[in-house]
């Protein structure tokens, strides 16, 4: 008897042996016994486990030791977390940040310094995926593709789905703007401001989302703005056209997400039911002056509806707080500014000519009353994203870096501070690390390769030596970033001197 038991225990041990998952790799990275902290729909159970990789692709995670041979980097995960790389759907890729078209004119070099540090400071907050909604040209897509170290990079097309003569064409000059957005709506009512080499046939909303679909985008940016500042009064998308660029981005597997602060542009968008809209709820418009922490029953309406609908909500703290840092003198002294905005460019926006976006938009106001005014409007933003968070709306993480020609939303740095700014509203750290990973992926509808650890997934993902749901300091302990299955040393990422 005591026989058989040896012969029965020893085949059970040969089981178990012969099931230990079996790994032959050729350029593989194995991290083992690291906590795992991933999710797929919101909640989490971090394990300490293992994570392999081969090539840009995860072939392994779990608790159990898998038998790894062939040529792979180890990586000791022991007492360190591992989450999948943060996704920011809300950036605007060309340009410099702080410069018009003439500062790049006038210094090539620190636009061209700029430019080659952009993707690796993303990297370097632990950034692994951008998504473009500013709208990019082909020559853009290929200077950002021709750096070595880059996140991910999506986009929406050449440009956005605005109304003509509408919010952000108004910026252009008139000679200028149609052709810088070759994706403009035709509207009857501004036929009369449209050259007549425009055929409104190009520029219905299905022409424009067939357009966008086929220059490669994953989604359909359109506008809700009538002007803000010294802009008043702007042409806006009627809800026929609206609806129609909904039916048509989703006939075209593409998502709409819809610029939009105010009550009045959160409410047209909650009504259609668009999928996304790209900015927080802070223009509060007639209830601008209610108190900081009273939040209207009109609005909670509001709010419920965009719940009940799951339309993601992209806060864009740091749109308030950019601007609000313009009046800040320290701001630029920042140690971590440095890790990741060249020298000379830091050094530029300190100058008189640096400074000019600040001058003109605050004019003879004093920093006190700046101050008041940047403040009340962002208690309400974060009023807005408390009560979404607190009742299951589906927070999308965006950092829309750069806001405007600001140099205070830094690449990577910016998204850094939203993640801290979410939390100082009251989101929970859980929803914060899901709205910038698998909430973000599903909503773009890139959850098939990215937002989560999963076997079949790209190898996107940072190591930490803090867990990101204890800890919003997580995000400032990133030690190593994966790539598409490159590890690159955090360190390695910074700004050469
Ligand atoms: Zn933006």
């Amino acid at each position: 008897m005591k026989k058989i038991l040896t012969i029965l225990l020893a085949a059970i041990l040969c089981s178990c042996q012969d099931n230990k998952v079996q790994l032959n790799l050729t350029e593989g990275v194995y991290i083992s016994n690291v906590t795992i902290i991933s999710t797929e729909d919101g909640t989490y159970s971090p394990y300490i486990g293992h994570l392999v990789v081969e090539k840009d692709g995860i072939v392994y995670v779990g608790k159990d030791e898998p038998d790894i041979s062939g040529t792979f980097e180890e990586i000791d995960g022991s007492g360190k977390f591992i989450i999948p790389g943060l996704i920011d759907s809300h950036v605007h890729i060309p340009g410099v940040q702080g410069m018009l078209p003439h500062h790049i004119e006038k210094y090539p070099e620190l636009a061209t310094e700029f430019k080659s540090q952009m993707p690796r400071s993303y990297l370097y907050y632990g950034f692994t995926t951008l998504i473009d909604l500013g709208g990019m040209h082909e020559e853009d897509i290929t200077s950002y593709n021709m750096e070595q170290a880059k996140p991910d990079l999506y986009h929406v097309g050449h440009s956005g789905a605005a109304v003509a003569n509408g919010y952000p064409m108004n910026f252009a000059p008139e000679e200028f703007r149609f052709e810088a957005a070759p994706n403009f709506i035709y509207m009857e009512s501004q036929a009369e401001n449209i050259p007549d080499k425009y055929d409104p046939a190009d520029h219905s909303p299905k022409a424009v989302v067939k357009r966008i679909k086929s220059s490669g985008a994953i989604a359909v940016k359109s506008y809700y703005e009538s002007g803000f500042g010294h802009m008043k009064g702007l042409p806006l998308p009627t809800k026929d056209i609206m609806e129609e660029l909904l039916t048509e981005a989703h006939s075209n597997g593409l998502v709409l997400t819809v610029h939009a602060n105010s009550f009045a542009g959160h409410s047209f968008l909650a009504d259609i039911g668009v999928d996304i809209i790209s900015h927080g709820l802070w223009n509060w418009e007639e209830y601008k002056d209610v108190p900081s922490d009273s939040l209207p029953v009109e609005i909670i309406n509001m709010l419920d509806l965009q719940i009940k609908k799951q339309i993601g909500y992209t806060p864009t703290l740091t749109v308030i707080e950019g601007e609000e840092a313009l009046a800040d003198t320290e701001f630029l002294d920042q140690p971590s500014l440095k890790k990741v905005v060249p020298k000379d460019l830091l050094e530029w926006y300190k100058t008189e000519e640096g400074q000019w976006f600040g001058k003109k938009i605050f004019s003879e106001l004093t920093v006190a009353e700046i101050n008041t005014i940047y403040d009340n409007v962002q208690s309400h933003a974060m009023l807005a994203l408390k009560y979404l968070s607190d009742n299951n709306g589906l927070i999308l993480f965006g950092s829309d870096t750069p806001s405007g020609p600001i140099y205070s939303n830094q690449p990577g740095h910016n998204g850094n501070w939203e993640l801290k700014l979410m939390k100082e509203a009251g989101v929970p750290l859980h929803k914060i690390l899901a709205s910038a990973t698998i909430n973000n992926a599903k909503a773009f509808r890139l959850d098939s390769a990215l937002g989560s650890l999963v076997k079949g997934k790209k190898a996107n993902m940072i190591i930490m030596t803090k867990s990101p749901l204890m800890d919003i300091e997580a995000y400032d302990a990133i030690e190593i970033v994966i790539i598409g299955g490159k590890v690159i040393q955090r360190e390695d990422l910074e700004v050469k001197e």
